[in-house]
């Protein structure tokens, strides 16, 4: 039997990493599109770390080039196609709009574009977020809970989310939207406050640092585990109807109390390392943000295995490692 297939952006991304990790383990060929740069070559640090940088085929690409992508869709012929690449960073899309919206926004329009006109019959899928709810309409956000986005990014990203729509009704195409709550893991890049907790309290831990500041700590948000979110992601495209998915854990949590869970973990007090700095607050927020994940677990069969609490834990301990120190 011939392998399958996967057409993977984003691949170097947090996501990108955990997900080659699965299909690998399921026997898939993986190809990722990766976005060249003179300064830094490939940042393949992530698939680094999981160990599976040379079981992957990296061909150059670019959301923004649609022609390349097409060649790369003709000559892969994919059975499936996962859209994990973008400007992924809220604040950034602030001082970016523009190249927020054309990445996170157009990009998706031409890689759908490029599984139709190459492999129309590729299972496509998309990564959505919850930053679409933004000033949420629901207490608890399911698919069908009206989007207020509050970002440049969140902008984007639902213009994403409605093409995928789109090209599942206009062309009959197998296309899901995956609305993936908050997810995170040793993998996270530092802007995210997640990582940015973890790592400035292992170099605390380790005396290479005074203080944490921070912006908005009573900011709540959903957050599970990248490995979990990407079982999910799989699981969408295996299903014998596309439709689209709130992957979440159902329960939310302030960014105050996932610092002290950071804390904890390494025996200091958060309420002595903590400072609030307004620099890190931004010009409109998401105050709160709680998924429903009832659907992908009564449809899909899926559920998170990985809490809050494990995962801050093992992020810190990844960061005492990365930081010269040994887990406590
Ligand atoms: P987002 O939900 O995709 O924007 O993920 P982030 O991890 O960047 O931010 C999550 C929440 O933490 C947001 O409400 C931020 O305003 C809040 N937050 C508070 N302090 C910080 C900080 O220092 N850095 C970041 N990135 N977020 C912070």
């Amino acid at each position: 039997m011939t392998k399958k297939c996967a057409v993977v952006t984003g691949i170097t991304g947090q996501d990108g990493a955990y997900l080659s990790e699965l299909l690998l383990e399921k026997g898939y060929k993986v190809v990722g599109v990766v976005r060249r740069s003179s300064h830094f070559g490939v940042a393949t640090h992530r698939l680094d770390w999981l160990g599976v940088t040379d079981h992957v085929e990296l061909v150059d690409g670019d959301l923004l080039d649609l022609g390349g992508l097409c060649r790369i869709i003709r000559e892969h012929k994919p059975d499936e196609v996962y859209n994990l690449a973008a400007q992924s960073f809220v604040k950034t899309s602030w001082d970016q709009p523009s190249l927020t919206a054309q990445a996170t926004g157009v990009g998706v329009v031409n890689v759908l574009e490029a599984v139709r006109l190459e492999a129309p019959h590729a299972h496509f899928y998309q990564a959505s977020s919850s930053e679409m709810y933004g000033l949420i309409q629901e207490a608890q956000q399911s698919e069908t809970t009206p989007f207020y986005p509050r970002s440049p990014y969140a902008v984007a990203k639902l213009m994403g989310h409605w093409m995928t729509v789109n090209y599942r009704e206009s062309f009959d195409m197998f296309a899901c939207s995956g609305i993936l709550f908050n997810h995170e893991s040793p993998l996270r890049g530092l802007e995210f406050v997640t990582r940015k907790v973890t790592d400035a309290v292992a170099q605390i831990k380790l005396g290479k640092l005074n203080e944490l500041a921070v912006g908005n700590i009573d900011a709540k948000r959903d957050w599970g585990h990248a490995k979990d979110y990407v079982r999910a992601m799989w699981a969408m495209l295996q299903h014998d109807v596309a439709d689209d998915y709130v992957v979440a854990t159902g329960r939310t949590v302030t960014v105050r109390d996932m610092i002290h869970v950071a804390f904890d973990h390494v025996g200091l007090k958060a309420d002595d390392y903590v400072r609030i700095d307004p620099r890190f607050f931004r010009p409109s927020e998401v105050d709160v943000l709680l998924g429903n994940p009832d659907k992908v677990t009564k449809t899909l069969g899926w559920t998170p295995t990985i809490t809050m609490e494990q995962m801050i834990r093992e992020m810190v301990d990844a960061d005492l490692v990365r930081h010269g120190g040994s887990q406590p």
